[in-house]
């Protein structure tokens, strides 16, 4: 692969006929990484091609495997995405974001267009779940697994434990 995720599709017969449309299943090499999320596998993309006067507007769905990495407790594991895709492609696209250029020849590149689509999707900050308690900022215990009520307010001193042992109070009954 030449360029990350370049996908063309062949729309010139679609182009001629305004208002016909046609299914394109296509595979799409997607290499994302960000903090705590990556994408290393290929996006299987179930796209309908529909022809409008100038352009080609392409809807679907894409899906592939996200490695998630949480980012309180550093639990990692695998997350189906399934993501939505929609562009209107123009011979003469306008300066916005919205509409993407037909290439020469009468090409598409549905391939850039996915691998945009899936890398917003990523989460910014992934969490194992929502309420997830982290990671223990003194001992490094997960909070999750072992809730680590040892170490008080106070901070941890070898007389504290001696302190304990000669308190007034009765100590509670076991
Ligand atoms: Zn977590
Ligand atoms: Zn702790």
């Amino acid at each position: 692969m030449s360029s990350q995720g370049t996908v063309r599709l062949q729309v010139s017969d679609l182009l001629a006929h305004p208002g016909e449309a046609r299914e394109e299943t296509v595979i799409v090499p997607v290499a994302v990484s960000i903090t705590n999320a990556d994408v290393s596998s290929d996006a299987d993309a179930q796209l309908k091609l529909r022809s409008i006067t100038d352009g080609v507007v392409v809807r679907g769905r894409a899906t592939t495997v996200a490695d998630l990495t949480c980012t309180r407790c550093l639990l990692t594991w695998t997350e189906a995405m399934d993501v939505p895709i929609e562009a209107v492609f123009r011979v003469e696209p306008d300066d916005s974001d919205e509409e993407l250029p037909i290439l020469a020849g009468g090409h598409i590149d549905v391939g850039v267009l996915v691998h945009d689509e899936i890398s917003l999707a990523l989460p910014n900050r992934p969490l194992c779940s929502p309420d997830c308690l982290g990671l223990c900022p003194t001992c490094g215990n997960d909070l999750n697994m072992d809730p680590c009520d040892g170490h008080g307010e106070a901070p941890a001193s070898p007389f504290s434990a001696l302190r304990g042992m000669f308190a007034d109070e009765p100590s509670p009954e076991p």
